[in-house]
């Protein structure tokens, strides 16, 4: 080491030094003791490093101890952004598994704040004694799907791991072979089915299954049929599957359960805003299926869950299966279910829950929207931005409605100077971060699942973002 770059490295700031600024302190009431102390030691290796390979270039011990808070302080940010963080989702996709799927209703959110506390989850106020957990969401949930029980688990997968366990462990299970779906990248319907002890029996092709290939498949040892939405694709043309209710006759008949992996959950009719194929939980009871299971935080719009609806006998078995105790929700999760499933209750689902606000809402909504976002967001950041309005298209995401696209109109914004994927990492920098597409090569911005009150956030983060990153 020449003599020079020694000396260098005697203006390095101590720990100690480096704790006392005020910039790491403010770290250290977030981080703590022990945390800033660690960041300190990696703000100081960093800067020996860089001395040690470029030499000090004159800097005074005051200029080291302000790199170091920096530094410091931008450790300490890196490490809050991996953090589970609030996002403003301007992608459009409305069930965006990567963002939490679905928003929570202002009735859900508040309840929640509730529950966070003390709550009756297992107490009946009436009596003073202990009370049945889910009691009033099962209730509400019967309500809404016409089935005559229900029960809940953490997820749509369990449900499906759960009924297979219950019904069908060392029997067959009858299923078409195009609906052996994979779902999320970790839910395949083969591996569930092998898990819970059944044994898969395949029947028909990919394309077309009829009755009679379920009909010529039952035998001794079989104990149930299963059918399955294929929630995130679509097989289309010449196709063909028997209908519901010919499934559930044919079930009785040989004294099998019929079980609908819904996936999706619809609630309500939503053909009029273009998920004609999304099963709706009520037609699927009547139709005869035993059994549903559905999601809690896809097109139903509230808090995960898997939710089974269907025959009180079967349910009443679930119940008391040993599993349950493992698989059951907590109190947030039923809280925000039933606060979700009182605006339905109250026919307030299209203006109060979020995923079908959303889903609703029209072009010429969305387009007056836009229009004015771009105007205000073009006024405040003069020369910075190019804003302008593109066609495009929402879609529903969460493996749901694969085909259904919501026509949109997006915004348009391009920085002079800036590729459109440097455009969407400075949104992502932002606070909160804004997670955008690139579509026609410029950053797009869907306000479909924006809300209103999200617009002004939504445009200070931008314009702040712009200039700093
Ligand atoms: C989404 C989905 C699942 C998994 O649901 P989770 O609630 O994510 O566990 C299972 N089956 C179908 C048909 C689905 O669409």
């Amino acid at each position: 080491m020449s003599p020079e770059k020694s000396t260098d490295l005697r203006q390095l700031p101590s720990v100690d030094e480096v704790l006392k600024l005020p910039a790491v302190q403010t770290v250290a009431n977030e981080a703590g003791a022990k945390r800033s102390v660690e960041l300190a030691r990696e703000a100081i290796d960093a800067i020996r490093e860089e001395i040690k390979e470029n030499g000090n270039n004159g800097n005074s011990r005051e200029e080291l101890l302000s790199t170091a808070a920096s530094l410091v302080e931008q450790l300490w940010r890196d490490e809050r952004n991996v953090r589970l963080r609030k996002v403003t989702n301007a992608t459009g996709v409305i069930v965006h598994t990567n963002l939490g799927r679905a928003p929570l209703s202002a009735a859900a959110k508040e309840a929640l704040l509730e529950a966070a506390g003390y709550c009756t989850v297992e107490y009946d106020i009436a009596s003073g004694r202990r009370g049945r957990r889910g009691a009033c969401v099962e209730h509400l949930l019967t309500e809404l799907t016409g089935a005559e029980a229900a029960i809940v688990v953490n997820n749509c997968a369990a449900a499906a791991f759960f009924v297979l366990s219950c019904f069908a462990k060392g029997r067959d299970v009858i299923v078409s072979r195009g609906e052996l779906v994979e779902i999320g990248g970790d839910f395949r319907v083969p591996d569930v089915l092998e898990q819970s002890g059944a044994s898969l029996r395949e029947v028909g092709t990919t394309n077309r299954t009829k009755l009679k290939d379920y009909e010529k498949a039952i035998g001794e040892n079989t104990g149930m049929i299963l059918r399955v939405h294929p929630s995130n694709y679509r097989i289309v043309g010449f196709t063909e599957s028997p209908s519901l209710s010919d499934l559930a006759d044919l079930a009785r008949q040989n004294d099998l359960i019929l079980y609908e992996d819904s996936g999706s959950g619809a609630l309500v009719d939503l053909s009029a805003y273009g998920m004609s194929d999304e099963p709706v939980i009520g037609d699927s009871i009547k139709a005869g299926v035993d059994l549903v299971s559905f999601s809690g935080d896809k097109l139903l719009g509230a808090a995960q869950a898997g939710i089974v609806v269907g025959r009180r006998d079967l349910i009443e078995r679930l119940r008391k299966h040993p599993l349950f105790r493992a698989l059951r929700v907590d109190k947030l999760a039923y809280t925000a279910l039933q606060a979700t499933l009182e605006s339905y209750a109250r026919q307030a689902q299209f203006s109060e829950v979020p995923v079908l606000k959303m889903l609703s809402a029209t072009e010429e909504e969305i387009a007056e929207r836009s229009r004015a976002f771009a105007v205000s967001l073009a006024e405040k950041a003069g020369a910075k931005l190019t804003v302008g309005i593109i066609d495009g298209e929402s879609v529903i995401g969460g493996g749901s409605a694969p085909t259904v696209r919501r026509t949109t109109k997006l915004i348009a914004i391009s920085k002079p100077d800036f590729s459109a994927d440097r455009l969407e990492a400075a949104l992502r920098k932002c606070d909160p971060p804004v997670i955008a597409r690139i579509a026609e090569g410029k950053v797009v911005i869907d306000l479909r699942t924006i809300t209103s009150d999200e617009e002004s956030i939504l445009r200070n983060a931008i314009l702040s973002g712009i200039t700093e990153n």
